[in-house]
């Protein structure tokens, strides 16, 4: 090879014909006969492939032998033009390097159109395929385009812990940790696990939420955002939950919570377009071949307000609603998926923020309204997905705050230094959390959870 200038092949297809290049990419098809052979390769920087032809007068059939779907090869040759149609440039081959063969006969991807199912049973190999290569630019996409969103906004980025010993949420089950010896136990007079032996002193696990430590940073630095993993012991097995996700959730000091629905329809609206814009082609592909609205989706949920609505309107609409639901629904019923989309795809039509939740099915921390019942709680609610985005004004009043812990039976001790907010110099402040993967479900139109993150963590499932 005389050059090192490897060029990537999304900036192949959109070069003008002349150059002398050298490409680099894993092969998807071959085809041709003893005159001319035909290559699409990809590397990952495009949903689409680079056709090389060799001409077969300058290559042995040898050296072309092991070049199958799968292998990795480099080519060096000049772009031109090309004849056939379904792409505008081709590369003419002068020399090649073989890096790595494939196998046709053990290589899993050797063939197309695999179901979804099997893809995941090969989750070390599926990011080869279109389908995932898609996804996972569209992943880093929004990611960044969170941080974008935050940062212009004057928003700051804070870390907070993956271990905690704080069970304080109750949002959902936690995955322990610990360093003690599983085979023997230290124990208490008591008999019961003395975890002043263990690593942190204490009994510890992965959070499952970095929201009561984000609350301290907007207590401070007045907006922030989290954007981290988030461990959930959920036993579930749904197409909605992992046990791995990856939450953002602002807090914001000073934000009632009409400015929190109007940051979280913003903040929505700014990703999806973000994605039409910045992904079109891996969302045209994946509207072509999984989810043929998928595109017109993304494009009404920018353009729709969202329907503002208490809780109690959404009950009662459901109610009355004459819909059979696999779950009864009244008032002070948590709402299930099944609920919250009759209320976004058949009613309304479009995205739905409900408010003012009971008390009963939410978390100690939210603001209570006047009635004494409800608080001041917001979902937002997504077609074909149902909540994703959970979030509430906070609670700013120590007595208030304090006298619900106890309401609830929680042992207030271990949040001392939470309500050391509200002690010293509180005040209003709000937020929520989006699920990335929920978001994702979205914007990609995959059905299941599992398939919007490279390594979905699900119960009895962490191999790779
Ligand atoms: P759900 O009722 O759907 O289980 P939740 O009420 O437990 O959600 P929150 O505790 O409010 O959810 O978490 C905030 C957001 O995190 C949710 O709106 C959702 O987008 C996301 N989320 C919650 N649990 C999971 C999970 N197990 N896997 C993926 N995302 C999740
Ligand atoms: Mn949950």
């Amino acid at each position: 090879m005389k050059t090192d200038t490897r060029v990537k092949v999304s900036k192949l297809l959109k070069s003008e014909p002349g150059v002398e290049m050298l490409v680099k990419g894993w092969v998807r098809t071959k085809r041709g006969n003893k005159n001319v052979v035909f290559v699409a390769l990809n590397d990952g920087s495009t949903v689409n492939n680079i056709q090389i032809v060799f001409d077969m007068t300058q290559f042995s059939e040898e050296a072309l032998k092991p070049v199958t779907t799968g292998s990795c090869i480099a080519v060096e040759g000049t772009l031109v033009a090309s004849p056939g149609g379904g792409q505008s440039v081709e590369i003419s081959a002068k020399s090649i390097h073989l890096y790595g063969t494939a196998d046709p006969e053990t290589y899993p991807l050797q063939k197309k159109g695999h179901s979804m199912e099997f893809l995941r049973e090969i989750g070390h190999l599926r990011p080869r395929t279109n389908t995932f290569g898609c996804i996972f630019r569209i992943r880093h996409a929004m990611a960044f385009a969170i941080h974008k969103f935050f940062n212009d906004k004057g928003f700051f980025y804070l870390h907070t812990p993956v271990i905690t010993a704080s069970d304080a949420e109750g949002a959902g089950a936690m995955f322990q940790v610990t360093t003690l010896d599983l085979n023997n136990i230290p124990r208490d007079e008591d008999n019961r696990i003395d975890f002043t032996q263990d690593f942190f002193g204490r009994a510890s696990n992965l959070t499952v939420s970095g929201q009561l430590e984000g609350e301290l940073g907007a207590m401070a630095l007045g907006e922030i955002y989290t954007f981290g993993p988030t461990f959930r012991a959920e036993n579930s097995n749904t197409p909605r939950h992992l046990a791995e996700f990856w939450m953002i959730e602002p807090e914001m000091a000073f934000y009632e919570i009409k400015e929190n629905m109007d940051l979280a329809e913003e903040f929505i609206k700014y990703l999806v377009k973000y994605a039409l814009e910045n992904c079109a082609e891996d969302l045209k592909f994946l509207n072509d071949m999984f989810d043929k609205e998928l595109l017109a989706r993304l494009n009404s949920v920018v353009e729709t307000e969202f329907v503002r609505l208490s809780y109690t309107e959404g009950v009662d609409i459901l109610m009355k609603s004459g819909e059979k639901f696999e779950f009864p629904v009244y008032w002070g019923a948590d709402l299930q998926s099944e609920h919250e989309r009759y209320l976004v795809e058949k009613h309304f039509k479009r995205p739905v923020i409900l408010t003012d939740y009971p008390k009963e099915i939410k978390a100690f921390y939210m603001k209570q309204n006047e009635d004494g019942k409800t608080v001041r709680a917001m979902d937002v609610l997504f077609p074909k997905i149902g909540e994703i985005i959970g979030g509430s004004q906070r609670e700013e009043s120590l007595e208030k705050l304090e006298a619900r812990i106890k309401e609830m039976g929680m042992e207030s001790e271990g949040l001392w230094w939470y309500l050391d907010t509200r002690r010293f110099g509180t005040a209003p402040h709000s937020g929520f959390g989006l699920g990335f993967e929920r978001l994702l479900l979205f914007v990609t139109g995959m059905s299941n959870i599992r398939d919007v993150i490279p390594f979905p963590r699900t119960p009895k499932n962490a191999e790779f």
